[in-house]
């Protein structure tokens, strides 16, 4: 007897229907003789639903409560699914992130998992329950709720798996497994069998959002085999685990692109020590992260300064800078909230040297003008206008062969 953490997407879980179609699915584990924990999302729509009420009320509402909003979505699908569950005459019972202690910090709408209580589970698990349990969430050391950032709910789950040191964690949702490129974008995507934790984790990262970037960390760290499936298509998905266990590595694994992304520069910024922490630090100190950052070389004692922020932080990123922009003397302060990011991303460039040309080129011979440009070992990422996103995602699939043959 196996224990399994499955979890249930938004989209899985979207309609009364589709919720008895889970628990057909659900029962079916059940019946293989194994021991289930079930994570679910809350009904597609929803969370983005009570975003919008909040932001109906004020523009930045209180993060406390908004979190106490948040979490209420992923109650109403475990309710549901354990009544479905009992329906069908299998014992099921749901908790909230809370009622098992999933501990969190106390940073609202992006807190980080510390601590999970499993004991409560395990005797529910032993007295041959299904336990359902709320994605997405869990309570400070105050008892606050808190939520763990959109796509929580994959980290839900895998966090369960770790704790109960469950033998799989399947990730359910509305494609069959992870793709060379996003399929809602790139056609002929191809689905991979399985990808390196580390290739995944940077796909993540870059904005490909099947599974959250933090679910995957702790997949990779405690080496947790995490399996992306269909929860309506039969099939093996896609298996995200360690370098060893893939046979041929490619060279590329995929395409990822993020449209939440703004880009802001600081030009004619005085060309001296301590600019780049001048412009930055009353960034940081108003929680924005950045991302890229570009610093060009000075001319005549002057250069300009660009980076990326979340779309949300635009509008506060650009004010906070142009106070700065007074404060250290700099010309003026630009934006642009229409640009995306395309990364190709994989280990094989360790080994390869190329790839970036080849990026470049095949940009290029669209007309694609690229703004930015970032590297690391295993990606090279562009910023460029968002009107090139699915001509330059299609085009990058294409130079590097991802498609199907
Ligand atoms: P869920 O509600 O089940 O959590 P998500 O919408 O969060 O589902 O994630 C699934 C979506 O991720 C897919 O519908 C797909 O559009 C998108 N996606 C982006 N990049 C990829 C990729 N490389 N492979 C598969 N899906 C991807
Ligand atoms: N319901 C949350 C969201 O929409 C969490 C999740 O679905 O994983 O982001
Ligand atoms: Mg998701």
């Amino acid at each position: 007897m196996a224990l399994i953490v499955q979890k249930y997407g938004g989209t899985s879980v979207g309609t009364v229907e589709k919720i008895q179609l889970v628990a057909e699915k659900i029962i079916e584990t059940k019946k293989e003789g194994h021991q289930v924990v079930v994570v679910v999302s809350a009904m597609s729509g929803e969370t983005n639903r009570l975003l919008a009420l909040a932001k109906n009320i004020s523009s930045s509402p209180d993060n406390r409560e908004l979190d106490v909003l948040l979490s209420t979505g992923e109650q109403v699908t475990i309710a549901l699914l354990s009544m479905a569950l009992k329906e069908k005459g299998f014992d099921a019972i749901s908790y909230t992130g809370g009622q098992i202690s999933i501990q969190t910090d106390s940073a609202h709408s992006k807190a980080r998992i510390n601590n999970i209580e499993v004991g409560r589970v395990q005797r529910e698990l032993e007295d041959g329950r299904i336990v359902v349990i709320a994605g997405f969430q869990g309570v400070d050391e105050h008892g606050n709720i808190t939520t763990l950032g959109r796509g929580g709910s994959d980290t839900t789950a895998v966090a369960m798996a770790t704790a109960l040191s469950a033998q799989e964690c399947r990730i359910y949702t509305d494609v069959n497994g992870v793709y060379t490129a996003d399929p809602r974008i790139v056609d002929d995507a191809k689905k991979l069998s399985s990808i390196t934790y580390e290739e995944m984790l940077e796909m993540a990262s870059l904005g490909s959002k099947v599974l959250q970037t933090r679910a995957v960390e702790f997949a990779g760290k405690y080496n947790i085999n995490l399996r992306v499936l269909s929860s309506f298509e039969e099939g093996s998905g896609t298996l995200i685990t360690n370098e060893e266990e893939i046979m041929e590595a490619a060279l590329i694994s995929g395409i990822a692109h993020n449209t939440d992304e703004a880009k802001l520069t600081v030009i004619g910024v005085p060309d001296k020590p301590g600019v780049a922490s001048l412009i930055l630090t009353p960034i940081a100190e108003a929680n924005i992260e950045v991302d890229m950052i570009v610093q060009n070389v000075g001319v005549n004692n002057s250069t300009d300064f660009t980076f990326t922020v979340h779309r949300n932080d635009y509008d506060k990123a650009m004010s906070i800078l142009k106070r700065t922009a007074k404060e250290i003397n700099a010309a003026d302060v630009i934006g642009d909230d229409k640009i995306v990011k395309i990364s190709v991303v994989g280990v094989g460039m360790r080994s390869h040297a190329g790839v970036a040309r080849t990026i470049f080129k095949v940009l290029a011979d669209e007309k694609i003008n690229i703004q930015m440009i970032s590297t690391s070992e295993i990606k090279v990422s562009v910023v460029v206008d968002e009107k090139h996103l699915e001509s330059g995602v299609r085009t990058l699939h294409m130079a590097f062969g991802l498609g199907k043959v």
